[in-house]
């Protein structure tokens, strides 16, 4: 889950990393009187999940709080990159006189972390890795070990940091690790991190990306998750437990178990490429005892997505045998009456399949194609989609 910048603020204040005060609103004249309150300019900021505002005009100084609320006005209902503001955060403005960049992340690459930290902040970090790839400074970081003073003092001393700096930076870097573990987090980014007339480290804009994972371990993070900003689909499959994703292809797919279902939107990718390009449409596991009511919820949910135009049930019996399933699958189409509109191909193997395809043929169920094996199953999937995706149904 990724976090809105004054979500990351109010995480990063809490764990001591030096933040701005001031508030979020969701109207111009709450950004008036926000402004009122902090009594002096203030930065009036576009609350999007999505990098560049200030280029796009998302981030603006306000010198009286009538300025604030005309800018707000302005910023509120701004398009930046496809996403709508629907909120913004003002803030007391900061008088910078140097912008520093600072994040971890997590490396799946080296099965690490890695701190990355430059003194060329502010602007878009990609491009400083592609233009000056010697201004980035990069330091693995042992999970094991973590960071420590003296790790911190190595991540500031790899980027150069001014020697006037280096103990305030090293002391954030210190407290943004303790974010990055204590709530954690995948991603922990701060930039710019900014260096204010006074002499102060203060970390201006913020970014966080929640590990979903971890999620049991902080209920406090529930309420960070914005409905407005999630896939219905998404949302009302995890409303029944279920592992969902959605994806942009036509085909949609269940089958029990990750491993399973991750090969089976590879064959149907594959599959697709001779039926017009049709491609997977989601990623459903309903796990190893798929009971009825799990696949009827599966099945409502992958029926229920317009961009689906045929859907591919793959299962491989194994605690759940395959009768069972294909009795969930007859039951879920009774329970679904005429909501399961799209056709179906189911391919069965394992644990007691003849039984299971001997109760889906005697069901007879006009919308089911049973197909033995999973790459024939997959291309007549694809051929079931393409067919109403090309009459544009
Ligand atoms: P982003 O464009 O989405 O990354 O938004 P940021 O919050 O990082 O703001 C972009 C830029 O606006 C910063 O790099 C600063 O140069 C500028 N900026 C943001 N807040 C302030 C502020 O309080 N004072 C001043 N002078 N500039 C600011
Ligand atoms: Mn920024």
């Amino acid at each position: 889950m990724d976090l809105y910048e004054y979500q990351a603020r109010d995480l990063f204040g809490a764990h001591g990393v030096p933040v701005l005060a001031g508030g979020v609103v969701t109207t111009s004249e709450q950004a008036g009187a926000a402004a009122a309150e902090l009594d002096g300019t203030v930065v009036v900021k576009a609350q999007v999940k999505a990098g560049g505002r200030g280029k796009a005009g998302g981030v603006q100084l306000a010198t009286t709080p009538q300025e604030a609320r005309r800018k707000a006005a302005a910023i509120l209902g701004m398009d930046i990159k496809g996403h709508t503001v629907r909120r913004v955060l003002v803030t007391p403005a900061c008088d910078i006189v140097a912008e520093y960049y600072l994040s971890f992340i997590l490396d799946r690459t080296h099965r690490s972390f890695l701190a990355m930290a430059s003194v060329q902040g502010g602007m878009d970090i990609e491009e400083v890795a592609a233009t000056a790839p010697e201004a980035l400074a990069k330091v693995p970081v042992d999970p094991v070990a973590g960071v420590d003073a003296r790790k911190a003092a190595e991540i500031v001393q790899a980027a150069g940091f001014p020697a006037e700096v280096a103990g305030a930076v090293a002391d954030t870097v210190l407290k943004l690790w303790e974010v990055f573990v204590a709530e954690d987090a995948t991603l922990v980014e701060v930039n710019p991190l900014v260096r204010d007339r006074q002499g102060a480290i203060i970390a201006l804009d913020g970014k966080v990306t929640l590990d979903d994972n971890a999620g049991f371990r902080h209920p406090d993070h529930a309420e960070l998750a914005d409905p407005a900003n999630q896939d219905p689909l998404e949302v009302r499959a995890k409303a029944r437990h279920l592992n969902y994703v959605k994806l942009d292809g036509q085909v949609g797919i269940i089958g029990n178990g990750a491993g399973l279902v991750m090969s089976t939107l590879d064959v149907v990718a594959y599959a697709g490429q001779a039926h017009g390009g049709m491609k997977p449409a989601n990623f459903l596991d309903i796990g190893g005892g798929a009971n009825a009511q799990v696949m009827a919820d599966g099945l409502d949910i992958i029926l229920g997505d317009p961009d689906v135009h045929a859907v591919f049930v793959n299962v491989f019996g194994g605690i759940t045998a395959c009768d069972q399933v294909a009795t969930g699958i007859v039951q879920a189409l009774n329970i679904l009456g005429d909501a399961a509109a799209k056709p179906l191909v189911v391919r069965l193997d394992g644990n007691n399949v003849a039984e299971g395809r001997r109760i889906l043929a005697d069901a007879a169920h006009p919308l089911v194609t049973m197909v033995d094996t999973m790459d024939a199953a997959a291309d007549k999937a694809a051929e079931l989609a393409a067919l109403t995706f090309a009459k544009g149904a």
